[in-house]
């Protein structure tokens, strides 16, 4: 079955500006295969961020229906029931790490938040630590860490409940070169070794060329192609 799938979603924000409607999704029709790289690629004003918030529970749609892994998301009643059965990880472009925690303290900040008891949060953190290759800095701050590393340590806490979809933002707008295709060799072994799904929202079509199994195409609220990568890209 499909890890997201959105059906006719539509978002309309009413502004201050009296009787204003802008509409930041129009029929948004999206499915995700378990176990895909996807893509969603859209400039400023696409309507990314919208579709973020609806995906996380942040926001209800207007109108339409978002399943993840089979789940509605609709009709759930307030924000935080609805963030809480999400089973999305999310990853921003910077890492929004706490500066005054250790690396360790901030992939074990959800964990304690949803209080597990000590002992699991301790082997979760080794292991996710060592899942993104930052045994050795479990004890360092963030200051002390590359832009690469951060970003490394937001991959871990996102996936500290293990969350059967990673939903990545901009996750390598603010890296170099080197260390952006550092950070996407990163998310295809998690795609292997976790078997997680993972969304990529990007302005980069290079990003997407480099990693990305299958495509979609957002502009103006509209998802205007969507397919296999090869398909997709051949266009753009
Ligand atoms: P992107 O993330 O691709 O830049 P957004 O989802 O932020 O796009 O915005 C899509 C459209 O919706 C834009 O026209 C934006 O101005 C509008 N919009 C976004 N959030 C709100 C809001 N809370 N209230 C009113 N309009 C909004
Ligand atoms: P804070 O008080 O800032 O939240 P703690 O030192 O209490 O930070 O650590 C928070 C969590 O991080 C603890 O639950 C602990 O299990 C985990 N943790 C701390 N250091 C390590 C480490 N070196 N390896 C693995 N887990 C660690």
């Amino acid at each position: 079955g499909a890890a997201i799938e959105l059906r006719n979603v539509t978002k309309v924000y009413k502004t201050q500006n009296k009787g204003t409607e802008v509409h930041a999704l129009r029929g948004v029709d999206l499915t995700v295969d378990r176990g895909e790289i996807h893509g969603i690629v859209g400039q400023s004003g696409a309507g990314k961020s919208t579709l973020i918030r609806c995906l996380t529970g942040l926001e209800e749609p207007t109108d339409g229906e978002i399943e993840v892994n089979g789940k509605s998301m609709i009709g759930q009643g307030q924000k935080d029931l609805r963030r809480s059965r999400t089973g999305i990880g999310m990853v921003f472009q910077h890492a929004n790490l706490l500066d005054s925690r250790t690396v360790a303290a901030n992939v074990a900040y959800p964990l304690k938040l949803a209080k597990l008891p000590k002992a699991e949060i301790k082997r979760r953190v080794e292991d996710l630590l060592e899942t993104v290759g930052l045994s050795d800095r479990a004890t360092s701050y963030p200051s002390e860490l590359s832009g690469g590393q951060k970003q490394r340590v937001g991959i871990a806490r996102a996936l500290a409940d293990y969350p059967p979809v990673l939903l990545c933002d901009e996750p390598t707008s603010a890296l170099d070169g080197e260390t952006t295709r550092q950070i996407l060799d990163l998310l295809c072994e998690l795609r292997s070794k976790l078997k997680v799904t993972i969304v990529i929202i990007t302005h980069e079509m290079s990003v997407v060329r480099e990693i990305c199994d299958s495509v979609s195409l957002l502009d103006a609220g509209r998802i205007i192609q969507s397919g296999p990568l090869e398909q997709v890209a051949a266009d753009v």
